[in-house]
């Protein structure tokens, strides 16, 4: 079982958002553990303030040291095998090979910012990695926190009930997934393709994958750039290519 422990001033955001969908389900069977470790329970201030101005100056408040690396060594507490990040606009940007990578470990340890962040002190002494979920600012680390524990719980076989599903997502092999339709066949909004009607298994993947490779050079043509493509992707990249020119 894979186990997740937040350190966190605000629980209750990381709690009930785990009450849902495929991760409360996977909490419910077991498959992963979240807990969370609040930095007041080792505020020595007798109002459990845990941050303080910041030195030589500068705007809002930081958080300071002690309570949070004492409650990361609670949370260590119940592993001996832990890793640790801080979920920081200044870290590593976060993605789906990252969240595969991390999906192999036992126990993670998020640490979730507020105010205008944490002492240094924290990163220097505990922290494994910092994490950025983008190139934006957020007011604090616990939404997060739940962007790593549910893209990394996704790719633990068992959370998602048929795992060729998370296969089959955007990004799992390095390309957006193809377009995607449902009941009814018609309606006044357009039609369904009629390769995905015709039941013939053979055009169906091949108008699957020239989609998903069209769709990923047409919004995100950075990712073709880094994508592993095989042989029978790249031929398709050329063809879409030389339709292109064409029109
Ligand atoms: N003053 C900090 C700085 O400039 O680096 C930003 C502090 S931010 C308002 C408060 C907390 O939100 C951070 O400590 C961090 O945990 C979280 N946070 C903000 N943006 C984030 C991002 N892009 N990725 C991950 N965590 C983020």
């Amino acid at each position: 079982m894979m186990k997740f422990s937040v350190v966190t001033i605000f629980p209750q955001i990381i709690k009930t958002n785990l009450e849902f969908g495929i991760l409360g389900k996977a909490i419910q069977q077991g498959k992963i553990k979240v807990s969370t470790h609040d930095p007041r329970d080792y505020s020595k201030n007798q109002t459990k303030r845990v941050d303080d101005k910041p030195f030589g100056g500068g705007s809002g408040m930081v958080m300071e040291a002690e309570p949070i690396i004492k409650a990361v060594e609670n949370a260590k507490k119940q592993s001996n095998n832990s890793h640790v990040i801080y979920l920081s606009p200044q870290g590593q940007l976060f993605n789906q090979e990252k969240a595969k990578e991390l999906s192999n470990k036992s126990d993670i340890i998020l640490i979730s910012g507020r105010y205008e962040g944490i002492d240094q002190r924290v990163v220097d002494h505990i922290v494994d990695e910092e994490i950025s979920i983008g190139d934006y600012v957020i007011s604090g680390g616990e939404i997060a926190s739940l962007i790593l524990i549910d893209s990394i719980s996704r790719q633990i076989e068992g959370v998602v009930g048929d795992f060729q599903s998370v296969e089959d997502d955007s990004l799992y092999d390095g390309l957006l997934k193809h377009p995607q339709y449902t009941r009814p066949e018609e309606s006044e909004y357009g039609i369904v393709p009629k390769t995905l009607l015709s039941g013939n298994h053979k055009s169906i993947r091949s108008w699957k994958l020239r989609k998903s490779i069209s769709n990923t050079l047409t919004k995100r043509p950075d990712l073709l750039e880094k994508a592993n493509l095989d042989m029978e992707k790249k031929k398709i990249l050329e063809e879409i290519k030389k339709d292109e020119e064409k029109t």
